[in-house]
């Protein structure tokens, strides 16, 4: 079986476990500053707050901005559902909005009509890798007085405008999972542009305790005194994770030039199949591509999904609008409320796409999409 994704991990990258494994500290240690140190280098100079999942990010980003009840969060239904669900957990109210017909993204005239005076957050979904339109939410946040946050789970390598991801958005969150553009396993990362809000994550992601003597309430309990100001959760990662981090950051550049590659290949090799929509290309970005996202007729989708598994070709569909899943349809929202997004998942099939994929695979699958159509 083609699995539709799997990590990279050399031998720098099991030497670099290695050593992590038999320091003395197996986490809060000296690998965890410098996997951040070396996101930064990625992200503008922003600064980046390892956690232990893309969720976790999420989680940690909305604490940050102090999501709660009473406050909406305006974001897209297409993506995974950890977006809109870790703000839920919050206690916000989801407001989804529909993305562009081109990108898959959030779609700034939807957001802009979706938002209120309670919105405090609007989230972006870089899909696949290519960038939101940033410049045109920024204004919409900005005139809602919200913050706006990018999930870029997808998209970490990504520029748009020239100005990376991480620089674009007053939150950033990072996925680390095995099938994302670099792995630790699981992990993630909250970078952000406001140092007053990176404290914030910092906080949550290690139970909100306070060790510094200068904020503490009562700092002359003893040398050995910490205390919690607000709640937070353990959501540290580990440092042996985040040695294998650091050493994957390093193979970054190659993993997404060979990622660029493949999808180029799949591009000029399906380019004469009518029936495949091809992703676009957005011109003002420099794209870092995670997934390798056609789109076919709604009519052929399962069937060809169920072709080519049956072919031993990994594929996927990414994603079930968030508003389907029942946790939503419970709370009132309704299918056929954002057309665009449902098109989209309809006709969705994501390619296999990872940076040990060969060329030769490319063209097999390319092969059996063209036979299945013509067949
Ligand atoms: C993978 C992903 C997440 C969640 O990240 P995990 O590390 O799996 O928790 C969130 N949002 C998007 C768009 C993702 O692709």
């Amino acid at each position: 079986m083609l699995p539709y994704a799997r990590q990279s991990v050399d031998e720098s990258d099991v030497a670099a476990v290695a050593r992590a494994v038999t320091d003395p500290y197996l986490t809060t240690g000296p690998a965890v500053t410098r996997f951040e140190a070396d996101l930064a280098g990625w992200t503008g100079g922003n600064p980046a707050v390892a956690v232990t999942s893309g969720t976790a990010a999420l989680h940690t980003a909305y604490a940050a901005a102090g999501v709660g009840p009473g406050q909406d969060v305006v974001t897209t239904p297409f993506t995974f559902v950890a977006t809109a669900a870790t703000a839920a957990l919050l206690g916000a109210r989801v407001v989804f909005a529909d993305v562009e017909e081109a990108t898959g993204c959030l779609d700034p005239a939807a957001a802009a009509a979706a938002v209120t005076p309670r919105t405090t957050v609007v989230t972006a979904v870089d899909y696949a890798g290519a960038p939101a339109d940033m410049d045109a939410l920024r204004q919409v946040a900005d005139g809602a007085g919200a913050l706006l946050l990018e999930d870029a789970a997808h998209s970490i390598g990504t520029t748009w405008r020239g100005r990376p991801v991480g620089a674009l958005a007053d939150l950033t969150t990072l996925s680390f999972f095995a099938t994302k553009n670099l792995t630790t396993a699981e992990g993630g990362a909250v970078v952000s542009t406001s140092p007053d809000l990176l404290a914030r994550a910092a906080g949550f992601r290690n139970h909100g305790l306070v060790r510094d003597p200068a904020r503490q309430r009562w700092p002359d309990e003893g040398p050995w005194h910490q205390e919690v100001h607000s709640f937070g959760l353990n959501y540290r990662l580990p440092d042996v994770l985040c040695a294998l981090g650091s050493s994957q950051l390093r193979r970054l550049p190659a993993f997404i030039a060979r990622r660029a590659e493949l999808s180029a290949r799949y591009d000029a090799a399906l380019a004469d199949v009518a029936e495949v929509t091809l992703p676009s290309r957005p011109h003002d970005a420099d794209v870092a591509w995670h997934l390798y996202p056609a789109r076919v007729p709604e009519e052929a989708r399962r069937a060809l999904f169920e072709h080519l598994r049956a072919a031993g070709v990994g594929v996927q569909v990414n994603y079930v609008p968030a508003h389907w899943h029942p946790v939503f349809a419970d709370l009132g929202y309704r299918r056929g409320e954002f057309p665009v997004a449902e098109r989209w998942y309809r006709q969705e099939l994501s390619l296999p796409l990872f940076v040990g994929l060969g060329d030769a695979d490319v063209d097999r699958v390319c092969d059996l999409v063209r036979g299945f159509f013509s067949g």
